[in-house]
């Protein structure tokens, strides 16, 4: 059975994946107003991604004899200045969700939980990628302005 005080943090953690879901949802309808159809697509793909973390870390809570919660999830930033800027929120977001879920393995360590290190390592290494994804495509707009949005607009519009 899990403790009560992973129990409640991974339940923090499932606030704050869909508020990521609700934030890359909200960049989704940002960039296909601004007509960024590629880059719309990518962000609804992210944010169904952001709340399969969600269900994935419900579902454990469940398993392991715990109580899953929703709790209160707060409203996002509904408008960005140009891409870039909603790319690099998207990258800062990612670091401070990298830094959270390290955070809950020092916690199921302290409590010598070895399930859900194991079941959290995954998540771990997730945000190894989701970080670089997102500072790359910083790294190129940046670069290369223009070109870079209309390139990975362009690309993104396959994004399955
Ligand atoms: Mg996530």
């Amino acid at each position: 059975m899990i403790s009560r005080k992973l129990q409640d943090a991974i339940n923090v953690q499932i606030v704050a994946e869909i508020w990521s879901a609700h934030l890359y949802l909200s960049m989704a309808f940002y960039f296909d107003k601004e007509g960024f159809n590629g880059f719309a697509n990518w962000m609804k793909k992210q944010s169904n991604e952001e709340m399969e973390h969600a269900y994935t870390m419900a579902d454990y809570i469940i398993k392991r004899g715990g109580t899953a919660k929703v709790g209160e999830i707060s409203v996002v930033p509904q408008e960005w200045d140009s891409p870039l800027a909603a790319f690099e929120q998207v990258y800062k977001h990612e670091c401070r969700v990298s830094r959270m879920i390290d955070h809950l393995v020092d916690l199921a360590v302290e409590e010598k939980d070895k399930a859900t290190q194991d079941f959290l390592w995954t998540f771990v290494r997730e945000q190894v990628e989701e970080e670089a994804t997102a500072s790359s495509i910083v790294d190129r707009i940046r670069k290369m302005g223009d070109t870079a949005i209309f390139n990975l607009d362009q690309q993104y519009g396959a994004r399955q």
